[in-house]
């Protein structure tokens, strides 16, 4: 399987060879995609011979003793244009444990398994496999590239499994199925592009999926830096409908706050069995006889686990700012606390930022102080 995966991402690169995010014209970014989209596909077609084949992955595989940093100097030109979006690897779907409950659940210690850390903004998407399948989507978030329109149809595009299946009384959104980005559209502005979307639960979309972009776009706005991202749908042998996805995403900017997380989002929906082969589904209970559109069942008691393990991989590698002042930011109200104000607890996780510097610059980020706590 993961062989057949590695092949099936063969993916014609797109360079932007600016220097920063901030001087990225938003159309010279979007056009290369197309191009790129467009050689993939002949790539696709006649892989035996195709040029790109020939040319080594040079870094694709890079050597886990050779620790690579995020403000490394080495030269990155090496890094992108190896056609492959390089795999999570080390992660398997059977390290995943059952879904008890929570919509996600940390990986690998909510450690990203990014092995290459690209200083050029792009945006990469796999072909997809022979079954119609998606696989990854990887780029770099950064302000310029995040839409300023409303988004577009996409209802023209049918994901692999795709399945339209209303639970009217069960699912409070009424459809199981939504056509679910990978790579959200707030992040990049990608909407009909089929290798960016899957079939996904209502449930994976908002209750899993949507928390982790809004941290990341949240993120992206409020320290104009710049963030790795990557998601990968995971599916088990030929099914069509995924069994979830793996988010991975690490700030990119020194001198920012770090943001760091590697989860995997459950496609599952509360009270409905999905055939996850071909993308059918039935109720799990009787809508008539339950109240309507209750909320999952969760089981607090794993949550909170995953909250703790995320604090600590944020306190180990906090940048140092000039000043040594610690704050809390909730990226949903805009507000900024002392740690120790009793707002703190209620901050989901992933509206939830430790910032340290003035009280100056967490207001030139955009925040205001707390009311309660007067940081
Ligand atoms: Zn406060």
């Amino acid at each position: 399987m993961k062989n057949k995966a590695i092949c099936l991402l063969l993916l014609a690169a797109f360079l932007i060879s600016t220097t920063g995010c901030s001087k990225t014209d938003e159309s010279s970014a979007v056009q290369p995609m197309t191009e790129a989209a467009a050689a993939t596909v002949a790539a696709s077609t006649e892989v035996s011979t195709t040029e790109p084949m020939t040319e080594a992955p040079t870094e694709s595989t890079t050597d886990p003793t050779t620790e690579t940093t995020a403000d490394s100097t080495e030269p990155t030109e090496e890094l992108l244009p190896t056609e492959t979006i390089p795999l999570a690897e080390g992660f398997s779907l059977s390290d995943v444990p059952e879904y008890r409950g929570s919509p996600y659940v940390e990986i690998n210690g909510n450690t990203p398994f990014f092995t290459e850390y690209p200083s050029e903004i792009f945006e990469l998407y796999s072909p997809l496999d022979d079954l119609g399948r998606c696989g990854a989507a990887y780029a770099t978030v950064c302000e310029d590239l995040m839409p300023t329109e409303e988004r577009g149809q996409i209802g023209m595009i049918k994901p692999s499994g795709w399945q339209t299946a209303n639970y009217a009384g069960i699912i409070e959104d009424i459809y199981l199925y939504n056509r679910c980005h990978l790579i959200g559209y707030q992040l990049t502005g990608e909407n009909d592009n089929e290798r960016n979307l899957i079939t996904g639960t209502r449930y994976m979309n908002v209750e899993g999926m949507e928390p982790f972009e809004c941290k990341v776009a949240n993120y992206v706005k409020s320290f104009h830096a710049n963030v790795l991202y990557r998601v990968t749908p995971v599916f088990s042998g030929d099914d069509l409908v995924a069994r979830g996805v793996l988010m991975e995403a690490l700030s990119l900017d020194a001198s920012a706050p770090e943001l760091q997380f590697c989860v995997f989002c459950y496609n599952v929906q509360p009270n409905i069995e999905i055939d996850y082969a071909t993308g059918e589904s039935r109720a799990l209970i009787d809508p008539e006889a339950t109240a309507p559109t209750e909320p999952p069942t969760t089981e607090l008691a794993l949550i909170v686990p995953a909250t703790e393990g995320s604090q600590d991989s944020i306190d180990r590698t906090m940048p140092t700012f000039s000043e040594d002042v610690t704050y809390i930011l909730n990226a949903k109200s805009m507000k900024f606390h002392y740690p120790s104000c009793t707002s703190v607890a209620d901050i989901a996780e992933y509206n939830r930022f430790e910032f340290k510097g003035s009280r100056d610059e967490a207001i030139e980020a955009g925040y205001q102080p707390c009311k309660r706590c007067n940081p």
